[in-house]
């Protein structure tokens, strides 16, 4: 038998009983009605930040896509596996969800391997190709703050990095279709999780503010 990852199993037996076994009318409750969750996340992989837990959520109220740094690629061709794009679809068209959150949040790894390698990736590295994505946000960073130390300008990445995904959900016509109609509300938020904080984007100061 393969060697089990440490405390996962002790941590499954705690999660039953003091969770589980607990609310067993609510896991049967979404077992019979099925999944109504009125939010997705798309959050980064990175295991500092786990949106049910920062966001203090039950079972069933959260439809979480996390993947690298948090990104929402564009609409593109079909060819190619589009996990993200096939995640965000059914939670659109089929969940009907009412908000998009796209989570950044400080100290990203992902952001940091797109600053440190100044946009220009490794040729087959998959990370490096991935953060293209927001590559448009590193360029303005330095063009705006070429002096500024290294942590500033990452922190400013991950930011605008935000931005560029939530101009990018407005790519598939079946969200900005909803969004105009006011069915669908698009959300750029950012936890700091040196201090603990959560900041909101405002369209209209065009900053980021604590919530
Ligand atoms: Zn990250």
């Amino acid at each position: 038998m393969s060697a089990t990852p440490p405390n996962l199993i002790k941590g499954f037996r705690r999660f039953r009983e003091q969770h589980f076994e607990r609310n067993d009318s609510l896991y049967q409750q979404l077992v019979k009605e099925g999944q109504t969750p009125k939010t997705l996340v798309v959050a980064c992989c990175d295991s500092r930040v786990d949106p049910a837990l920062v966001f203090d959520c039950d079972p069933g109220d959260l439809f979480v896509i996390r993947n690298v740094a948090n990104l929402v690629p564009p609409l593109e061709g079909h060819s190619g596996h589009h996990g993200t794009t096939a995640a965000i679809e059914y939670g659109v068209c089929t969940l009907s969800v009412k908000h998009i959150i796209v989570l950044g949040h400080a100290h990203c790894g992902g952001i940091n391997a797109l600053v440190k390698t100044g946009g220009v990736g490794t040729p087959g590295s998959y990370i490096d190709d991935w953060m293209c994505l927001v590559e448009s946000a590193r360029a303005e960073v330095m063009a705006e703050m070429p002096q500024a130390p290294l942590a500033e300008q990452e922190r400013a990445c991950e930011k605008r990095a935000i931005l560029v995904s939530l101009n990018n959900l407005m790519t598939f016509p079946w969200i900005r279709e909803r969004v105009e109609r006011e069915e669908l509300n698009l959300h750029g938020w950012y936890f700091d999780i040196k201090h603990g904080q959560l900041l909101r984007y405002d369209a209209t100061t065009r900053e980021f503010a604590a919530l």
